[in-house]
């Protein structure tokens, strides 16, 4: 695997308002330092002591992305340093967020995950529960967090049709939410696409991938 080259040939396909989050779990430090050195700054992770672990030993410019399902009771674990969570899914979870954030007397930009998949597997909210959190006078209350988009996981199918439709799901969701515009939600992410699908994501309106083995070569074991 040479990651510096497989990086390059991604972002090399990539318009310049994508971003490119390398999903680097379950890689050693020595993988992501080679991604580092070839530019990479933003690092996607979907366990948060793995993410906390790694974030202790690499440079501190680094961007960290918590792209996995989050359990309350870890958010403490990265409320110092994480730089964006894409799973939100409760607002439950997002007032333990605002609460860890405030600790550190700072702002955590968070994604709002949408269920757009047939599978049920999948976690997220729905359209329209999302849109009642975020109408909410309780949301509103959170200083300490910022909804900046919205996240979402198509199907595992080979069914490009299929891909397509839930991926646009989540753009007219987008557009549908995005005029709920407040203090504490400015909705500019839209963050869909992974290895297998990606190009698709981008062409149904994507602005922010995130790419693991196709950059880090695949996993030895599958989550
Ligand atoms: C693992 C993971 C990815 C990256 O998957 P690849 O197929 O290796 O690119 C993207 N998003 C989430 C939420 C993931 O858990």
């Amino acid at each position: 695997m040479d990651i510096k080259q497989n990086l390059n040939s991604i972002k090399a396909q990539l318009a310049e308002d994508v971003t490119l989050v390398a999903v680097s779990k379950t890689k050693p430090v020595s993988d992501l330092m080679e991604a580092y050195n070839a530019g990479q700054r933003i690092f996607g992770e979907n366990k948060i002591q793995e993410m906390a672990d790694k974030y202790e030993e690499m440079p501190k410019d680094i961007e960290w992305h918590m792209i996995g399902h989050v359990q309350r009771n870890k958010v403490k674990y990265m409320a110092e340093f994480v730089a964006l969570i894409h799973g939100v899914d409760s607002f439950k979870l997002l007032k333990e967020i605002n609460k860890q954030a405030a600790k550190y007397d700072r702002t955590i930009n968070c994604l709002i995950q949408i269920k757009i998949a047939e599978e049920d597997s999948k976690f997220g909210m729905s359209a329209q529960d999302a849109k009642k959190l975020l109408v909410s006078e309780e949301f509103k209350k959170l200083n300490n967090v910022s909804i900046t988009g919205l996240m979402g996981m198509a199907t595992f199918t080979d069914d490009t049709n299929q891909i397509q439709q839930e991926f646009k799901k989540l753009k007219t969701t987008f557009e549908d939410l995005k005029p709920l515009e407040t203090a504490n939600c400015d909705l500019q992410i839209i963050s869909m696409g992974m290895s297998g699908d990606y190009k698709i994501a981008i062409d149904c309106g994507s602005n922010m991938i995130r790419v693991g083995s196709s950059i880090f070569g695949a996993r030895d074991y599958d989550n």
